[in-house]
């Protein structure tokens, strides 16, 4: 669902027939009829269909609540925060573990504690549109990216 519809101007307390609630919103009735049908409760089955306020609500942001489950591009999961977050200065290191997969370590933005993900390396383009990937290499202990440049 790309568009989202204006939840502020729904009154809770009311209730509405499926005209009303598509004008409220700027949704067509067919949109407000196929989210019925999707499972938002309606008040009885009788004509006109009447829609709590609340129910109508509660039900878009549930819907349009699901994208933003997905963490941000570029969010890596805190151990400490428990939630994902965007690392200090958006600065990772990428550790291979294989020659498809590794794993992103940076410091959380939030609590400076350590994140990490899985990730593999075919998403790591991706990621780096967001962030600043060191390469970091297990097998050669001086490091390959880090090292210091010589004067
Ligand atoms: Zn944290």
């Amino acid at each position: 669902m790309a568009k989202h519809f204006k939840l502020r101007g729904i009154r809770i307390h009311q209730s509405y027939e499926v005209s009303e609630a598509a004008e409220t919103l700027g949704a067509s009735e067919p949109t407000v009829r196929r989210w019925i049908d999707n499972g938002l409760p309606v008040l009885s089955s009788k004509r006109p269909l009447l829609i709590l306020g609340f129910e109508l609500k509660s039900y878009l942001e549930r819907v349009q609540a699901k994208p933003k489950r997905e963490a941000a591009l570029g969010a890596i999961m805190c151990m400490s925060c428990r939630k994902h977050r965007m690392p200090i200065g958006l600065m990772a290191d990428y550790i291979p573990t294989s020659d498809t997969n590794g794993r992103l370590e940076a410091l959380c933005g939030e609590c400076e504690g350590v994140c990490m993900r899985f990730t593999s390396k075919a998403s790591l383009p991706v990621l780096a549109t967001v962030l600043d990937i060191t390469h970091v290499s297990c097998d050669e202990p001086n490091g390959t990216t880090k090292t210091p440049a010589k004067t």
